[in-house]
């Protein structure tokens, strides 16, 4: 876990008025303080959840809210309403929050406690009316926000705070991260481009370009004990073929991948950069293309896309840090291949090298093959399945007037047949609804075949995400038929007019 997530804070707030009185109050406090306390209990919740004050005016929300927007840790602000707080006393405070917000629609109390009820329970558990005043104003000021309505003790409730607090993570994340571009996009490729300004005003995420000459710089720096202590750990987590091993023909390939993954860390490391992309056209002094390198760093956290393609760099450094701590993985992924029988079709998931070992099932081997595109030396790389299961493909395209978001639903299969002679790491896996319906409508939303392919983040955790960072995000699940896709992409092109 990054230091930035163990510091992370998701700040409870609870909205009242000076009409209760005193005694009344101070219950509204203590029993926000059970709920937070509760919260805090749940495992599920992967950030700290700090109880701040019951507040009862304008000026007390406006600070709190000026506290929270300037705040390093304080990554969302979740409100509740348990009693009325006339929401013209928001507005001021909503105006200026620069942080995501939940709105919890809870009430302390789980049931009506039928032979006891009397009006002083009706006055303290007022969320069902007040709550409704809050969301109003927020909805007359079109702020984004998540709305989660359960009782707080719900392990449902509870699991949807904790899949918004993940997506919180992934957008604090990107405030004010640095991508590294080696080179620019590969030559005359389009979905792979679009407006760095533009991503950098709504993302906050800034790309920048480097010359593969200063990674050259790193990688040639690199000091030969180094390389055969990390040859050393390769060995050891990695089943090497025969060739790469000490005293054989190839070692020094294996060698010289170790060099440019150390020189490539060093320097993501000392410019503080969150993830990088290259392009095989473009790695004059490289000898290899970064295969092992790619792949390791991405299990290690960084972003990475190939062929310049920064915005899916950024999207798998997102979706890592939503899924800290969850089992499974992230990893960049391309549509590669199709499996077409009838009944049974499929999509074969891979890259020329550069899928990131964190899904992989099983120990991968660690292989060396020509590449037969680039004209560089043969590149060493991880070999590996990935296990069945479900999971999706998320993929983020600048439409030039909006970036889209595109979701879709997976079903991943145990590879039926061996594959001896594919020499890269494979998933393969049925998109819902249908092969026919999932490809089709991927293709008229203009997805990209590059994706951040996730084992472990909800559909519902990418969507909140979206929100939080204001694009559009078309869904691709069960549900989907494409006239009813067909419609939302027009309607959405309205929108966004
Ligand atoms: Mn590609």
């Amino acid at each position: 876990m990054s230091n930035s997530i163990k510091q992370a804070e998701i700040w409870f707030i609870t909205g009242s008025q000076h009409l209760y009185g005193d005694e009344i109050l101070k219950k509204v406090a203590n029993h926000s303080a059970t709920i937070v306390k509760s919260l805090k209990q749940e495992e599920v919740i992967p950030v700290k959840i700090v109880f701040k004050q019951v507040l009862t005016s304008p000026e007390e929300i406006y600070n709190l809210c000026v506290d929270a927007s300037s705040s390093k840790n304080c990554i969302g602000i979740i409100a509740w309403m348990h009693t009325f707080s006339p929401a013209k006393m928001w507005i001021n405070g909503l105006k200026i929050l620069h942080k995501p917000l939940l709105h919890f629609h809870t009430q302390f109390n789980r049931d009506i406690p039928w032979n006891d009820i009397d009006m002083d329970f009706m006055n303290l558990n007022q969320s069902a009316h007040g709550d409704r005043e809050f969301g109003f104003i927020i909805s007359r000021m079109r702020i984004n926000r998540t709305v989660v309505t359960g009782h707080w003790q719900n392990k449902n409730t509870v699991g949807q705070i904790a899949e918004w607090t993940r997506a919180a993570i992934g957008w604090h994340d990107w405030q004010g991260a640095k991508f590294v571009r080696f080179g620019d996009n590969m030559r005359y490729v389009a979905v792979t481009d679009g407006d760095k300004v533009e991503a950098e005003i709504k993302f906050g995420y800034s790309v920048n370009t480097y010359g593969i000459g200063d990674l050259v710089g790193y990688v040639n720096n690199v000091k030969e004990t180094a390389i055969t202590k990390l040859c050393d750990d390769y060995a050891l987590l990695y089943s090497l073929s025969p060739a790469l091993k000490k005293g054989n023909p190839q070692h020094q390939s294996l060698r010289e991948a170790a060099k440019i993954e150390i020189g490539l860390r060093k320097f993501l490391t000392d410019g503080n950069y969150k993830g990088f992309t290259d392009t095989f056209e473009d790695l004059h002094g490289i000898m290899q293309l970064p295969g092992i390198a790619a792949q390791r760093l991405m299990q290690d956290g960084f972003g990475f896309s190939a062929e310049g393609d920064w915005k899916t760099a950024a999207l798998v450094r997102a979706m890592k840090t939503m899924a800290t701590g969850l089992p499974g993985g992230n990893a960049f992924m391309e549509d590669y291949t199709y499996h077409f029988e009838s009944g049974n079709e499929m999509v074969l998931g891979s890259h020329m090298l550069e899928i990131c070992s964190s899904i992989a099932d099983g120990k991968p081997t660690c292989e060396i093959h020509p590449l037969g595109i680039g004209g560089k030396a043969d590149p060493v790389r991880l070999v590996f399945n990935v296990k069945s299961g479900k999971a999706l493909n998320a993929s983020v395209i600048d439409m030039g007037n909006r970036f889209r978001m595109l979701i879709n639903e997976v079903d991943a299969i145990k590879p039926p047949q061996k594959l001896p002679k594919l020499p890269v790491a494979r998933v393969l896996w049925k998109p819902l609804p249908d092969m026919q319906t999932g490809c089709s409508a991927w293709i008229l939303a203009g997805g990209a075949h590059h994706t951040c392919y996730s084992q472990n983040l909800s559909t519902n955790t990418l969507q909140i995400f979206a929100e939080m960072a204001g694009i559009e995000c078309i869904t691709i699940n069960k549900e989907t038929t494409i006239q009813q896709l067909k419609n939302e992409l027009k309607w959405n092109e309205m929108l966004y007019k």
